[in-house]
């Protein structure tokens, strides 16, 4: 068998990877390339295979670098089944839309721009009807139940691991069987952290031929999850004092709902006083609901708050927002509360409009809890932490940075060197045979590769896009 790396390879982004068995064809992921307009544009219409020819799609999790092109894939012809856990085909029937809904926005304003200078104008990548489309054809299983795969005479069989990365989120096992040799093959998916609030912890894929890891962090460090709620009271006292509003840029899908449990848990450990918080965007509240239609992925300790009738999700004090007028009214409120908002990097969304009304006053709290990536606003903001009046634009207009930044560390979706390390030693060395580092800056993956080697381990290997390696 072949594996084509065709996305996610030597960057963070459009996870895809090919695997080729005999003359049949595999995808691990759909996802979307995220990055400059054009680029963007280009990679996610053009695979690097037929999709017509394509078997099946095997899903790791919901997150739009890992199935967010998959509407494309049905419009160029994929006639196939998608294969995942039941969370994940739950959260991609909304995060599929959403991201429907910001490609067909994003086209708008590109055509308005092109229209006034007689350019010709694009078509959004997918439609809301194309991401609708793709619903049909999902096939879910649970976690560490072996299936075959359609079509392969039972020669395929796949099993998802927790991955303790999102709700849903899996590590797949493939146990191959190819002209009588048989391979067990294994790909990390994005995988998660120890102690993360919700989740449970990820599991191990058990030994494997070929591995394909993720290597988000392989050259960084976080810190230990469980100071999440450390990290978290201390902002928020400081907040409280200033006597101003929290401003929280947050991923809809996973960070929001960690952080209302780490506020659940403080404010019932009377660590801090119960005070106004507001989740104002539609897609968290959506995604909210799917977490309560899913308890098989929650940890022991959620599973007990529950049972004992705490609402993780949100106490009295949490008010879920949905409403265009509702949210405007926040901008009326008077007295300290927090805002969680999206979107996550502040590049669109209701979060822009809270921005553009509290960061000017230094009495208030932008907190960041999550990844920022190069030449977003959120990263701008996070670049003028300690340089208080810098200047940054919202929606064209310039505004100071005058509000304090907090950058909490310890909430992180992914494993950081140590813990990728940790987990990788679980593997036997004698049996693994390969091992490829997927999702990762090549910076970072090479750190990670050399304190791999120092580990003992051969044969590892950083594909770019477009290679094929032979298995
Ligand atoms: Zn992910």
């Amino acid at each position: 068998m072949k594996i084509k790396f065709c996305g996610a390879a030597q960057t963070v982004t459009g996870s895809q990877h090919l695997l080729v068995i005999n003359v049949k064809k595999i995808l691990l992921d759909c996802g979307m390339f995220q990055g400059k307009r054009e680029e963007a544009f280009k990679i996610n219409r053009h695979f690097l295979f037929e999709p017509k020819d394509l078997h099946c799609v095997i899903l790791s999790h919901a997150h739009i670098d890992h199935a967010g092109n998959l509407p494309v894939l049905f419009a160029k012809g994929f006639e196939g089944s998608i294969y995942c856990t039941s969370a994940t085909r739950d959260l991609c029937s909304i995060m599929l839309q959403d991201s429907a809904f910001i490609q067909e926005k994003d086209t708008e304003f590109v055509n308005k721009r092109r229209a006034k200078r007689n350019e010709p104008l694009f078509n959004p990548l997918y439609t809301i009807e194309d991401a609708r489309a793709v619903l049909e054809d999902f096939k879910s299983f649970p976690y560490d139940k072996k299936f075959y795969v359609d079509g392969f005479d039972n020669k395929v069989a796949v099993t998802f691991i927790e991955a303790g990365h999102i709700l849903g989120s899996s590590q797949v096992l493939l146990e191959i069987e190819e002209d009588g040799k048989k391979i067990a093959l294994g790909f990390t998916g994005d995988l998660g952290r120890y102690h993360l609030p919700i989740l449970k912890d990820p599991g191990f894929l058990g030994n494997v031929d070929v591995l394909l890891t993720e290597s988000t962090y392989g050259g960084r460090l976080h810190k230990n999850a469980e100071l999440i709620e450390s990290e978290l009271e201390t902002a928020i006292k400081e907040a409280l004092e200033a006597g101003g509003k929290i401003i929280v840029p947050s991923f809809s899908v996973g960070r929001s709902q960690e952080l209302i449990y780490a506020l659940t848990e403080l404010q019932n450990a009377k660590k801090i006083p119960p005070f106004p918080i507001f989740v104002d965007s539609p897609l968290t509240v959506n995604a909210t609901d799917i977490f309560k239609l899913h308890p098989e992925c929650f940890d022991t300790e959620t599973i007990t708050y529950l049972a004992n009738g705490v609402n993780i999700f949100g106490l009295d004090n949490v008010k879920y927002v949905k409403d265009v007028t509702e949210s405007k009214k926040l901008n009326e409120f008077k007295g300290t509360c927090m805002i969680i908002s999206a979107s996550g990097m502040c590049e669109a969304g209701r979060i822009l409009h809270h921005l553009a009304n509290n960061i000017q006053n230094s009495k208030n709290m932008i907190m960041i809890i999550g990844y920022m990536a190069e030449n977003t606003l959120g990263k701008r903001i996070v670049d003028a932490k300690d340089n208080p009046g810098t200047k940054i634009k919202i929606f064209g207009d310039e505004y100071k940075v005058n509000a304090k930044i907090r950058i909490l560390n310890a909430f992180s979706g992914h494993a950081d060197q140590n813990e990728l390390v940790t987990y990788l030693n679980k593997f036997d060395k004698t049996i693994l045979k390969k091992l490829f580092l997927v999702h990762g800056e090549p910076e970072g993956q090479k750190l990670l590769e050399e304190k791999l080697i120092e580990n003992g381990f051969k044969n590892i290997f950083i594909p770019k896009r477009g290679d094929v390696y032979q298995i």
